[in-house]
């Protein structure tokens, strides 16, 4: 096996395990095609391993990831979770369960980078502090305490600051104005219902103050997140993860937990902060496994012209049935 991604040229992560390829955290499966992938940590492009022993490879993956806990899925895909490696299983995805650890997990990425702007801050700050103080001809003690405070308030004022990106800006139908939306704007949007997509969001107008625009799809999943990841940074938002767990858990899944706030039409700000958090979760988990969805059918384009120069292989026909009829014995969900 190769070492390297053959798209980036980056040197590709982990050991492969129970693959035995020696190389790869995350390894992409499909075991009806018969195709397995080494998912690039860098540019996130599925490299396909060599033909050689691939189906007794597939097969281990495919045991491991049978213990393996299911962190979201579409229709097509399943991201997996065993020990320290993700597998992404194309077919019919097992059902999906509730991880705690996986919401913990993001909320520390998220105080790694808030940790990136508050520790310059209060530094910063700190030394403004103590010049102020010897200014002032005072001691040193209630000034600095308060420092950190101000910049964990600064850090939420950035995050809030930060622009909404969008494939197509929204233009708003009440004033004609194109939306210049920033974090902080989306606590007034609203989750709705729509038959044509899985999220939609209502947009409040931050030059009218009127809802003025729908988005869908990316751009609806781009917005909560940023929107949501501002609210949830603030004092009142800060809320365990084993809360949001517990709040998707009751709800009945993630899905469940997207479509039950869209069908209340609340804004944003006025969720329950265990709530909102729990729907941040939500909403970056499917975000990921939608798109792995889109990376695999790009990479399962090239592997079908890849390998399909090979599969007059009597040898690969015989072994590609038996694990069909075996995919075809697991109960289903
Ligand atoms: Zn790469
Ligand atoms: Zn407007």
């Amino acid at each position: 096996m190769y070492r390297t991604c053959a798209f980036c040229n980056g040197k590709l992560d982990g050991d492969g395990g129970p693959s035995g390829l020696g190389v790869g955290r995350r390894l992409g499966f499909d075991e009806w095609r018969g195709r397995l992938w080494v998912i690039c940590s860098k540019c996130a492009r599925w490299n396909l391993t060599p033909l050689d022993d691939r189906l007794e490879r597939i097969e281990a993956v495919a045991r491991a990831a049978t213990d393996g806990r299911v962190l979201a899925a579409t229709d097509q895909v399943a991201l997996i979770r065993w020990r320290t490696y993700d597998f992404v299983r194309v077919g019919k995805p097992p059902r999906v369960e509730l991880a705690t650890w996986r919401y913990g997990e993001r909320l520390r990425q998220r105080s790694r980078d808030k940790a990136k702007i508050v520790v310059p801050l209060t530094i910063a700050a700190v030394g403004i502090g103590i010049a102020a103080n010897v200014a002032a001809g005072g001691g040193l003690g209630v000034i600095v305490w308060n420092l950190h405070g101000i910049a964990e308030g600064a850090y939420v004022a950035i995050v809030g600051h930060r622009k909404v990106t969008f494939v197509e800006p929204p233009i708003c139908a009440h004033c004609g104005a194109v939306m210049q939306l920033r974090a902080k704007h989306v606590q007034h949007a609203r989750l709705v219902q729509e038959s044509q997509a899985d999220l939609a969001v209502l947009l409040s107008c931050p030059a009218c103050r009127h809802e003025g625009a729908l988005v869908t799809g990316p751009d609806a999943a781009q917005v909560l997140r940023q929107g949501l990841t501002f609210l949830n940074a603030t004092r009142s938002g800060r809320k365990k993860a084993e809360d949001a767990a517990r709040v998707v858990d009751q709800t009945g899944g993630p899905e469940r937990l997207i479509r039950d706030v869209a069908r209340r039409e609340l804004t944003l700000r006025s969720l329950r902060a265990e709530r909102r958090l729990a729907l941040e979760m939500a909403v970056d988990e499917q975000a990921e496994v939608q798109e792995l969805e889109r990376q695999w059918r790009e990479a399962e384009e090239i592997a079908s012209i890849a390998d399909g120069t090979l599969s007059t292989n009597a040898q690969l026909e015989e072994e590609l049935r038996r694990l069909k009829s075996r995919a075809g014995d697991q109960p289903p969900g």
